[in-house]
């Protein structure tokens, strides 16, 4: 192909046998290498386990490319950067580190040894916390006085997503990335991230000013990953039955939303069911949280009851199960939790336990929460409401919902049986919504038309009649189509905007408010194609599942 004619060819080939010890790469790894060696900014979008760190850790120590000397690894992460330093040296690749946990002498030394480094030198690698770049102004003028002489090969920004202010992760430092750019004008990026929705695609961007990099997407589909939905009801029964029918003896995790469920579910499975659990949270002190995150990692201990403190960066390959023992807070999150299973590639199981009651639950804390402002609240609730309708989709596959939060096209024929839905046998039934379907596409074109904006989640109260002050305030009640799909069940409803949605017809517009982002519905022109063509649509729907909750209640 045309990167092993690639001039960096020779040595990173050489590089990957000798210094790594592996024989090839994995998808988008030389692309990735080849990219940042000849000078592009790049962003790599990899699922967890993907092998982002060989991305930038390979160029870092090759000679031939345009920029080289000294590699600046950005990475939000102490336990995870010592062990990366601690791998490397063990490879023998020169390293340093940087950051707040250091002492006086300690960053002292670290300086001292980045201004002495000269053209003669070995490439180096150097891992910083943002909040040195942001804090130590020392750090900051030793990388000038690297640029200025040539010798400052590239910034590779680990966990990028932690730039977007409305994301999960977000950290106060990283939004000073930006200046790496105006400073360091012709120093490579390297933006890597497993989180790869639109919207923290375009902020990476945005922020980090590399509108002209090279982006590296791969799927975000995990193949040995088993995913399922299971009632709440008796769920410790059924969850013990299950770590000890499939799991014994092996390592996992179990999420719980509150620091006191963590602790509680850890002491019932050891005190009454005698496995091997300990509960990690953020209100622990931190020698404890290292001691049992440690115990862990180690394998004395095999399962960790926590809350999702106990997350990036977490990195055992062997993990065989995630159990969510609540809902997770968006479909993101879940993924990211689910990811931490099967690293190494080999079969694991992500099991959720869903409840309406937690649904509901879940949604009067958004609202009573006196932290949040009126935007951020309608953001969690729309992300709240996607999943609770993936836990209530007894259909679709499992995979193909949660990658269409990525904006990803996933073809259930690929999951082969890898989920609850791909593997029940129980029969669906086909429903013609043709009508129904003409009626939403008009209804959602007349908003659009009317110079309105409509979530999906407003949307799908409208075409079910549901009067709420959201639909007042946008005057949806007095449309000729309001409540159109009066008779139909929310499931069914969100089943066919789930379709039109996979077929193009609607889609989403993303309006910036000040620093966040919300999602609207829009139609395109295939919605005219759609209803002047005259073909018919079914939607599936689980035989005989009709008595199951709407998702009404939570309006
Ligand atoms: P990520 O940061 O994307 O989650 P890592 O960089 O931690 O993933 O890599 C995951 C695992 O895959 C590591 O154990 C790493 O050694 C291994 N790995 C990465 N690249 C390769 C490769 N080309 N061949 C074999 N193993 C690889
Ligand atoms: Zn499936």
């Amino acid at each position: 192909s045309n990167l092993t004619k690639s001039i960096y060819y020779p040595e990173v080939l050489d590089k990957l046998q000798r210094c790594f010890g592996l024989t090839s790469f994995r998808k988008n790894q030389l692309e990735t290498i080849i990219a940042t060696m000849t000078g592009r900014d790049t962003l790599v979008l990899m699922p967890t386990g993907g092998g982002k760190s060989l991305c930038y850790q390979l160029p870092a120590i090759c000679t031939s490319g345009v920029t080289r000397g000294v590699t600046v690894v950005i990475s939000p992460l102490l336990a995870l950067m010592q062990d990366q330093v601690e791998q490397l040296n063990r490879k023998g690749i020169d390293v340093l580190y940087f950051n707040s946990d250091q002492d006086r002498e300690e960053s002292a030394r670290v300086a001292s040894h980045l201004r002495a480094y000269g053209t003669g030198n070995k490439p180096l690698i150097v891992y910083a916390t943002p909040e040195k770049l942001q804090h130590s102004g020392e750090f900051l003028s030793i990388l000038k006085g690297l640029y200025s002489k040539g010798l400052l090969a590239r910034f590779p920004i680990d966990e990028a997503h932690c730039i977007v202010k409305w994301g999960r992760d977000f950290r106060e430092a990283y939004k000073l990335l930006g200046r790496l750019r105006d400073e360091f004008p012709k120093i490579p990026i390297m933006a890597l991230t497993a989180t790869a929705t639109e919207q923290v695609k375009t902020d990476i961007i945005r922020l980090l000013k590399i509108k002209d990099c090279e982006i590296l997407w791969q799927s975000m589909n995990r193949q040995n990953l088993f995913y399922e939905i299971r009632s709440k009801k008796g769920y410790i029964k059924d969850m013990v039955d299950f770590i000890v029918t499939q799991h014994s003896n092996e390592t996992g995790i179990i999420y719980c939303q509150s620091r006191k469920s963590c602790e509680e579910l850890a002491k019932t499975l050891r005190d009454q069911y005698r496995l091997d659990a300990l509960h990690y949270h953020a209100g622990m002190i931190s020698a404890d949280r290292k001691d049992v995150q440690a115990r862990w990692q180690t394998g004395r201990c095999k399962i960790i009851v926590a809350t999702v403190a106990f997350g990036m960066g977490v990195d055992k390959p062997d993990v065989r199960f995630v159990i969510h023992r609540d809902l997770p807070n968006d479909l993101d999150g879940y993924y990211q939790e689910t990811g931490r299973a099967g690293r190494d590639g080999k079969p694991a199981d992500c099991l959720l336990y869903y409840s309406y009651g937690d649904a509901i639950s879940r949604r009067r804390q958004i609202r009573d929460n006196r932290d949040t402002n009126h935007q951020e609240k309608s953001h969690q609730e729309e992300e709240l409401q996607r999943v609770v309708q993936y836990c209530q989709n007894d259909v679709d596959c499992r995979r193909t919902q949660v990658l269409a939060y990525y904006s990803e096209q996933f073809d259930h024929r690929k999951c082969h049986l890898g989920c609850d839905n791909c593997s029940n046998p129980q029969g669906v039934e086909r429903h013609d919504v043709t009508t129904l379907a003409v009626q939403f596409i008009q209804f959602a074109q007349a908003i659009v038309a009317g110079g309105e904006r409509v979530t999906r989640n407003q949307f799908l109260d409208a075409v079910r009649g549901s009067t709420n002050k959201a639909i007042k305030d946008k005057n949806l009640h007095q449309h000729p189509h309001f409540a159109c799909g009066k008779g139909t069940s929310r499931e069914c409803a969100e089943r066919l905007v789930d379709r039109l949605d996979a077929m193009g017809i609607f889609d989403s517009v993303t309006v910036q408010n000040g620093e966040w982002g919300s999602s609207y519905l829009r139609v395109t022109a295939k919605g005219d194609h759609f209803i002047s063509r005259g073909e018919r649509l079914t939607i599936e729907m689980r035989a005989g599942t009709s008595k199951r909750p709407t998702t009404n209640a939570l309006q």
